[in-house]
């Protein structure tokens, strides 16, 4: 009832939550506490979505997992354990790379697709779906003591590539350049809030939403469409 007697979400909402299906792209520390919540509240159906399996330095700050997961798949520890906090949301495990030649089988048929990934090809992947589809979706980032996120709605709010124009593939990893433990979930329920709002149709989202809980900061950036952007002018 902890949705139902909330005002903000109230019935109607939680109607409009349980008829959700969500795709759920990256199952690290950022994708692991939104796949919880989005099953703890109760949406219709989740696909997860992770190639990698699990090693010893993602204990750290990937919550769904313990040591006894070593080398198991993602997609096989997240959907096992979600299984077992409800048993009537539909959770599809999909062990597969998203690129470009896989992205219409896999994120077809969702009202909302939660990007949990670590690299910049795999979110212009998910912009671009997003695009052609009509599909929102939720941008975000995690690395050091800070992280990123962003609502992403066709035709409404601006795209990655509106703020990202040129997009830069080398980074640092999380393992590289070090993660304060917390980030990630930190960054996930905010970003998660995001996505119930964007499902209630809640007209404020889409601002670039820059978390730095090491210093305290939050910053909000109303970024707005580009006229010239290359991946969503003139399509929506
Ligand atoms: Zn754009």
């Amino acid at each position: 009832m902890g949705h139902v007697n909330l005002q903000e979400i109230s019935a109607e909402g939680n109607e409009k939550i349980s008829k959700s299906r969500i795709s759920l792209i990256g199952l690290g520390g950022t994708g692991s506490l939104a796949a919880q919540l989005f099953v703890r509240a109760g949406v219709k159906k989740l696909t997860i979505v992770d190639f990698d399996g699990i090693n010893a330095t993602n204990l750290q700050r990937q919550i769904n997992y313990g040591s006894d997961d070593l080398r198991r798949k993602k997609t096989e520890a997240t959907a096992a354990l979600l299984r077992r906090i409800r048993d009537d949301t539909e959770i599809v495990e999909c062990g597969e790379t998203l690129d470009e030649s896989s992205a219409d089988r896999i994120l077809s048929g969702n009202n909302l697709i939660f990007d949990g990934t670590d690299n910049m090809v795999a979110r212009d992947t998910i912009n671009n779906f997003s695009l052609h589809s009509g599909t929102p979706w939720i941008f975000t980032s995690a690395i050091g003591t800070a992280g990123e996120y962003k609502a992403i709605i066709p035709g409404v709010t601006s795209c990655l590539r509106c703020f990202v124009p040129v997009m830069n593939a080398t980074h640092l990893s999380c393992s590289e350049q070090g993660i304060l433990n917390s980030v990630p979930s930190i960054i996930s329920g905010m970003a998660y809030t995001e996505a119930i709002k964007v499902i209630l149709g809640n007209p404020n989202v889409g601002d670039l939403h820059f978390v730095d809980p090491w210093r305290d900061s939050h910053e909000q950036i109303r970024i707005a469409r580009r006229k010239d952007c290359s991946a969503c002018s003139g399509k929506t």
